[in-house]
């Protein structure tokens, strides 16, 4: 996008349930960067954690459709095939970019795909925690789908992995800190790189 707008458009991708959140919760407190994060729009029940605004918009399935036709949104999915749309809203990405936000999209594969054909430049990045067995730990751990959810989950990650090879960088969540350095890096080094 640096070439009409002035921002940058990052987009993070990996299993759900591979930390990717508190990744970039920490990256936004620590870079340098105007980062802002995209609050998608999703038509999945909130999690005993969450907050509407802050880590979703969280509306029906109505809404989100008349939302969909409307146009507002740069990209959308229904990520787990059973009827949980998620979305990018248009207006939040372009609005970033023209005020020279670098603007970070938490989004699946397949919205990485749709995004990065609309604009090339984006700065794409798998983050992943090295195994589908650690994943399962994790998830395990986190304790917020029952088995089925969860088996689900795995199955999405294996057919998500397929896709590691579309994004320009990988990082490994190991531990927090350090894929917040990696990441960290790779974003300035591309600040360095485009001027
Ligand atoms: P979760 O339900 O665990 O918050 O997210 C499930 C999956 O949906 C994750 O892989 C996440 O990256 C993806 N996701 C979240 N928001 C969006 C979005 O706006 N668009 C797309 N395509 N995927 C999203």
């Amino acid at each position: 996008m640096k070439n009409e707008l002035t921002g940058q458009l990052v987009i993070v991708s990996g299993p759900s349930g591979a930390g990717k959140s508190s990744v970039l919760e920490r990256l936004l407190t620590r870079s340098p960067l105007p980062l802002q994060l995209s609050i998608s729009v999703t038509t999945r029940s909130p999690r005993p954690s969450e907050q509407d605004g802050r880590d979703y918009i969280f509306i029906d399935h109505e809404d989100f459709v008349s939302r969909r036709e409307a146009g507002e949104f740069l990209e959308c999915m229904e990520v787990f095939g059973r009827g949980h749309w998620y979305g990018t809203l248009r207006q939040t990405v372009e609005e970033g970019l023209e005020a020279g936000k670098w603007v970070v999209l938490e989004i699946d594969v397949h919205g990485m795909l749709l995004v990065t054909e609309q604009m090339p430049l984006a700065l794409t990045i798998f983050l992943h925690p090295g195994s589908l067995a650690e994943l399962e730990d994790r998830l395990r751990k986190r304790g917020t789908e029952d088995e089925k959810d969860l088996q689900r989950r795995l199955e999405v990650a294996r057919k998500e992995l397929e896709y590691l090879p579309r994004y320009r960088f990988e990082v490994i969540n190991d531990t927090i800190d350090r894929a917040v350095d990696e990441i960290s890096a790779i974003l300035l080094g591309e600040r360095e790189h485009v001027g």
